[in-house]
């Protein structure tokens, strides 16, 4: 028999550079901070650069890798790392997105946050953006396990629905500023997967600066693998209808 929960949509937020922009500078200071810890191991400038690059793109977080092959601490790595982040002078609230959240229709839908940040950070984030109150749930990194999956990991996707308690995929909506997430969401089902693409804001994988416009291909210059691409989120207003309500003007 199918729960309440299974007729409802489940909307999946990420948080980091999608509930704030990148021009916030957060992921150039976390870069920082995780390059600075491969240094405090006792490695030159240029292999720590490196090494957190390596890890980053084989393991999806540098701390993975950290973990893997040097027995780091995960829990202290947080606090040395997004733990030390001063979010209170970096952030600010946005009033436009937290109407966005109220206009979504939660009769229909939950409204769920999904990071590769352990909780403390997604916590501390939402409450500074004074979010926290509007979402509902979060599926966060679980650094306290021995081996702890992220995104792009499929088997991250599956713990997310398995934590909210979603049997169909289709009805999940998921809104992440990385391309990989929002194509691995995809290809494991999930409704509607959105791409969210700041144009003109570097963006950093692994310390360091992508270009984002190479995942473009064909004639009609799109993403492939993505249901679609937002540069803001207000955008999902049209493009996820079905979820908010009627007749609400927008600020
Ligand atoms: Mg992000």
């Amino acid at each position: 028999m199918a729960s309440e929960q299974d007729e409802k949509y489940t909307v999946f937020f990420d948080i980091d550079n999608t509930l704030y922009p990148a021009s916030a500078r957060i992921s150039q200071a976390m870069g920082e901070r995780i390059h600075n810890y491969f240094v405090s191991m006792g490695l030159p400038e240029d292999e720590a650069s490196e090494l957190h690059h390596k890890y980053y793109k084989q393991y999806g977080l540098a701390l993975r890798g950290l973990v893997h092959h040097h027995e780091i601490d995960p829990l202290e790595f947080d606090r040395a790392c997004d733990g030390s982040l001063p979010l209170e002078e970096m952030l600010r609230p946005d009033p436009a997105l937290r109407q966005l959240l109220l206009d979504i229709d939660r009769s229909k839908t939950r409204v769920w946050a999904l990071t590769n940040a352990y909780q403390n950070h997604a916590k501390r984030v939402l409450k500074i953006l004074e979010l926290d109150d509007l979402i509902e749930g979060i599926v966060f990194c679980d650094y306290r396990t021995p081996k702890f999956f992220c995104k792009p990991e499929p088997e991250f996707y599956n713990s997310a629905l398995q934590h909210a308690s979603i049997t169909d995929p289709s009805k999940v909506l998921f809104v992440d500023d990385s391309v990989s997430n929002v194509r691995a969401a995809k290809q494991l089902g999930w409704g509607s997967c959105v791409w969210l693409y700041e144009r003109g804001e570097e963006w950093i994988e692994g310390g360091k600066v992508v270009d984002r416009e190479q995942e473009r291909s064909g004639d009609n210059n799109e993403i492939p693998g993505v249901d679609a691409e937002i540069s803001n989120l207000q955008e999902l207003r049209k493009i996820w209808k079905h979820i908010f309500v009627e007749e609400k003007n927008t600020p």
